[in-house]
C-alpha cells in the first residue's frame, strides 16, 4: 500500500525514520543546493534498515552531493549552448526538447539536469507561445520531446492544450514524452492523463527512466499498461548507477521487467557529469562489461543501447562494447561467449 504525502525535505525524511538525525546538518546543505521530493511509491519501496538500498540511493540526499568532482559542470549535455528561445532545446535538425516545467514528481540525486530542475517553474503562457512558435517555424523539427522536469506532473488539461497546438504542426509527426512520473507516482496515470497525452495525427510515444527492476512494481506495471493499451508505445532508459543497477543481474532483471511490461528496452545512460555525483556514476568500462553480459544472456529484445552524451553539448552517441576489430587480413568478430573468430570466414586466425 502506498499513502500520504511526497516527504520535501531532510526534516520529513529523518521524521519517517529514513535517514539518521545526526546526517541533518549535512542534509539540509545538500537540499539548499538541490531539490529533495520523494513520492509516497518511492518511499514504500525503501528498505530503512539496509545501508545500501538501490532505492534509497537513488532518491534520498547524500552528504557526498556537497562534493564536487574534477569534470563535472553545471550544464553537463550543454543544454544552455542549444537553447534558441526558453523551453525549447534544439541540437539536433530533426528533434527539439519542449520543456514545460521544471518540477519533478521525485528527484532524483544523480540529475543530469539538477541545477535547473526544482521549484515550481512552468513555462509561462508568453514563453509556451514562443516555444511553440519556434517549432511551427522550422520545417526540419520532424519530433518534438516534451521533457523537463518531468512534463505528466502538469494537469492534463495543461497537457492536452500542449498536444492540441502540436497536433496543429504539420511536419511535427511524432511526440515523445519522457518521463518517471508512471514509475515514482503511478496513480496519477489516470484516464483523463492518458486521454491528454494522444496526440490526433501524431505518434506520441512514452519513454519511461527507471533504474531498479524493484521500482517496476505491479502498480507501475498497471500504469503503463493503461498508456500501451492507449496506443502510447512505450520505450525506458536507464543511467548506469554505482550501487544501484550496476551488477549483470539486477541490469538483466530491469531490462526483462520492461520487456515483460511491453517496453522496449532504448537507452542505458553512462552518468552524466553532472555536480556532486561522482559516488553515483560506474566508469564506461564497467558499463561495457555489463552490456556483454547482457548480450547473449538475455532475449536481444532486452538490449539497450549504452550512450554517452558527451560533456559540452556534442551529442549522444554509442559507446559499446565493439565486437568487430580490424586485423591485419581481415577483421575479427567476437562472439558472446568470448570467443573470437575470423570474418570473412578463413580470413585469418585469431587465436593463432
Ligand atoms: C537526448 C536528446 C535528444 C534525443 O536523442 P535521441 O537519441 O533521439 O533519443 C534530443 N535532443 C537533445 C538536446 C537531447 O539531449
Ligand atoms: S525525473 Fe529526470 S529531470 Fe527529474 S530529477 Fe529525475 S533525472 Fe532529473
Amino acid at each position: 500500500m502506498t499513502h500520504g504525502k511526497t516527504l520535501r525535505s531532510p526534516a520529513a525524511l529523518a521524521e519517517a525514520g529514513l535517514i539518521a538525525p545526526d546526517r541533518l546538518p549535512a542534509l539540509e546543505r545538500v537540499a539548499a543546493r538541490y531539490a529533495v521530493a520523494v513520492t509516497p511509491a518511492s518511499l514504500a519501496l525503501i528498505d530503512a534498515d539496509d545501508a545500501h538500498d538501490p532505492i534509497a540511493r537513488q532518491y534520498l540526499p547524500d552528504a557526498a552531493e556537497l562534493d564536487a568532482a574534477p569534470g563535472e559542470s553545471a550544464d553537463p549535455v550543454g543544454d544552455l549552448t542549444h537553447s534558441p528561445v526558453e523551453g525549447v532545446v534544439h541540437r539536433y535538425p530533426d528533434r527539439a526538447l519542449l520543456m514545460l516545467t521544471h518540477t519533478c514528481a521525485t528527484y532524483c540525486r544523480f540529475c543530469f539536469r539538477r541545477e535547473s530542475v526544482g521549484g515550481a517553474g512552468t513555462l509561462s503562457p508568453a514563453a509556451l507561445r514562443k516555444a511553440m512558435a519556434y517549432i511551427a517555424g522550422d520545417p526540419n523539427i520532424w519530433e518534438v520531446i516534451l521533457t523537463g522536469g518531468d512534463p505528466l506532473v502538469l494537469s492534463p488539461r495543461r497537457l492536452a492544450a500542449v498536444m492540441a497546438e502540436l497536433a496543429r504542426i504539420e511536419h511535427c509527426k511524432v511526440v515523445r514524452v519522457h518521463t518517471k512520473v508512471p514509475a515514482v507516482d503511478p496513480a496519477r496515470i489516470t484516464a483523463e492523463m492518458v486521454a491528454a497525452l494522444r496526440c490526433p495525427g501524431k505518434a506520441v510515444y512514452v519513454a519511461l527512466h527507471v533504474n531498479h527492476p524493484r521500482e517496476l512494481t505491479p502498480q507501475v506495471r498497471a500504469a503503463c499498461a493503461r498508456l500501451i493499451d492507449a496506443g502510447l508505445p512505450m520505450l525506458s532508459q536507464t543511467v548506469l548507477l554505482a550501487g544501484v543497477n550496476d551488477d549483470p543481474e539486477v541490469l538483466g532483471q530491469l531490462m526483462r521487467g520492461f520487456v515483460e511490461t511491453r517496453i522496449k528496452p532504448y537507452y542505458l545512460h553512462h552518468g552524466d557529469f553532472a555536480p556532486g555525483t561522482a559516488h553515483l556514476r560506474a566508469s564506461i568500462g564497467q558499463g561495457q562489461e555489463l552490456m556483454r553480459a547482457l548480450r547473449g544472456r538475455l532475449s536481444g529484445l532486452c538490449q539497450p543501447t549504452f550512450v554517452l552524451d558527451i560533456p559540452g553539448g556534442h551529442g549522444k552517441v554509442p559507446i559499446g562494447p565493439a565486437y568487430l576489430q580490424a586485423g591485419e587480413t581481415g577483421q575479427c568478430v567476437e562472439d558472446p561467449w568470448g570467443g573470437r573468430h575470423p570474418y570473412p570466414p578463413g580470413a585469418l586466425d585469431p587465436n593463432p
